[in-house]
């Protein structure tokens, strides 16, 4: 039981929740998850120290069904990926029968993209960026209880573990057709170098840093170098050793951003390679990435002591099973690049171009759950008949039929670059051929692995039954109903549904921050 604070008066209570659905249907944890899910971190920033502020993320914790901590907070946060949109409902449902006068405030890309649906559900639907919750603060519980100025709350971030988790900039300068940051249409914007300064002071001295930016490199060349010479400098005061960070394509146009980066301590750059078929690139509008050759790319990068990280889109609605196959094993055969840590389906996330043409062309699979676009469940027609694909979707989630070629490929691969990448980089790269062979035994624990084997999955949304989660787990009052209905993207003809055409209509600007893009105080 959560004990009652006697000052409770004088406080307000706030829960910060990160909201989750597992890849394999079922209510497991993945402790070992990375990159680990900050949203909260930086959300909880917006209470006041007058509010008691806890902290908990499915991710590493499992569902979220404990009825005292459910009921506990005076306000509800959530924040989650767009699939993760039914778990909030489930979570608001929980948190309003356990305490009538909790208020909820929701954010995140499927809050952005289905705003009207989900003022239905939420006293707060957020549109805006995670300063704005410091205005639904200090609306909801009065002005003193919104900070001054968002600091990190990296202290109950109880997840991360030794890995410290920094942002340099918000958004990208790039748009492509399927990711969320084109749906939003934000501006690229740099965090003043100071800013990224006192992150890293809040967060204390960590074994490594992990820049969870979506583009470190950005448009603004001064300033990519200037924070690269700030972190080159706190590596130095022992903050922390190695680095890593996200980067667009374009970063390795320039010859000398790679050994600029090395030099200031980075082990790890990690970039959405996405595909190596220049035509699928192109059709996404993925043009950065097809200037040059990305395993040139890729391997001067490692020649430089940098380890690579990317994943690959599996688009089996466009390509077939032998173009795929094909493009997998030519990357089984060139050990001059890494294996991707991830291979995934195309996701029409909401409100994307993609999302628009998929509705447009008629492709999404009859009653398709937003709850299933996941990355492991066909929601979209493919090309190739629907048996061949499902079959070939289940082997290469556990890369079935490639698993001793994929060994061979990190041996060779550790032999050429064995004496320019570390011992904890090989190891690294070895946790790619891990997570590809093995993605259950390497992010879970034992008892998670035994629960997440015995259910059988479709992966077709159409067919794919719920998750337990959707039966809630206390007794609740009537009226809750709908929290616990999956969200519908199409009807049973394969028609976008009433609850997400708001979702389909064209790109709206996000609402910018009230205030300057700096999440930490002094
Ligand atoms: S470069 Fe990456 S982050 Fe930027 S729009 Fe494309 S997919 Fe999104």
């Amino acid at each position: 039981m959560v004990a009652a604070s006697p000052i409770r008066s004088l406080t307000k209570r706030a829960l910060v929740v990160n909201c989750y659905f597992d890849d394999s249907h079922r209510p497991v944890r993945r402790p070992h998850k990375v990159p680990s899910a900050m949203g909260p971190v930086f959300l909880a920033g917006a209470f006041s120290p007058l509010c008691e502020v806890r902290l908990y993320n499915e991710v590493a914790s499992g569902p979220l069904d404990d009825p005292a901590l459910l009921g506990w907070p005076d306000m509800l946060v959530l924040t989650g990926l767009t699939n993760a949109f039914d778990r909030m409902l489930h979570l608001t449902a929980y948190a309003r029968v356990r305490n009538p006068r909790v208020i909820v405030a929701a954010g995140g890309p499927a809050v952005r993209a289905l705003p009207v649906l989900s003022r239905t559900f939420f006293d707060y639907a957020c549109e805006g960026d995670i300063e704005e919750l410091r205005e639904v603060v200090a609306d909801a519980l009065g002005a003193a209880f919104a900070a001054e100025e968002m600091t990190p709350r990296y202290d109950l971030a109880y997840w991360i573990g030794s890995i410290g988790h920094a942002e340099a900039s918000r958004s990208c300068n790039f748009r492509c057709d399927f990711c969320s940051m084109t749906a939003e249409d934000r501006q690229y914007r740099s965090y003043p170098v100071d800013a990224l300064r006192r992150q890293i002071v809040a967060m204390g001295r960590k074994k490594r840093l992990f820049l969870v930016d979506n583009n470190f490199y950005g448009s603004d060349r001064a300033h990519f170098h200037a924070r690269v010479e700030l972190i080159e400098q706190m590596r130095a005061a022992g903050y922390f050793g190695d680095w890593g960070a996200l980067v667009t394509t374009d970063f390795f146009y320039q010859n000398d951003n790679v050994e600029r980066v090395a030099r200031a301590g980075c082990k790890l750059l990690f970039s959405g390679v996405e595909s190596f078929d220049v035509a699928w690139l192109r059709d996404v509008n993925k043009l950065q990435n097809v200037r040059s050759s990305p395993v040139e790319q890729i391997g001067r990068c490692l020649d430089a002591g940098v380890l690579f990280g990317y994943g690959l889109i599996l688009d089996v609605t466009t390509r077939t099973i032998a173009d795929l196959r094909q493009e997998l094993e030519y990357v089984l055969d060139t050990p001059r690049i890494p294996l991707p840590a991830f291979l995934t389906l195309p996701i029409p996330l909401l409100g994307t171009p993609f999302f628009r043409e998929c509705a447009a062309a008629g492709a999404f699979l009859p009653d398709t759950k937003l709850r299933d676009m996941d990355g492991t469940t066909l929601v979209l027609r493919p090309r190739d008949p629907m048996p061949e694909v499902v079959g070939f979707v289940r082997d290469l989630l556990t890369l079935r039929g490639y698993r001793r070629r994929a060994l061979g490929h990190f041996a060779r691969f550790a032999r050429r670059y064995h004496s320019v990448l570390t011992a904890f980089q090989l190891k690294a790269a070895f946790a790619s051929v891990a997570l590809l062979c093995a993605y259950e035994s390497t992010t879970m624990g034992p008892w998670n692995r035994l629960v997440s084997r015995s259910r059988r999955r479709t992966h077709v949304t159409t067919t794919e039954p719920l998750d337990r989660t959707y039966t809630p787990a206390f007794r609740l009052s009537a009226g809750y109903e709908r929290y616990f209905m999956p969200t519908m993207v199409t009807d049973a003809m394969g028609r976008l549904t009433a609850d997400v055409a708001e979702a389909a209509a064209p790109a709206r600007r996000v609402r910018a921050a009230a205030t300057s893009p700096v999440p930490v105080g002094s």
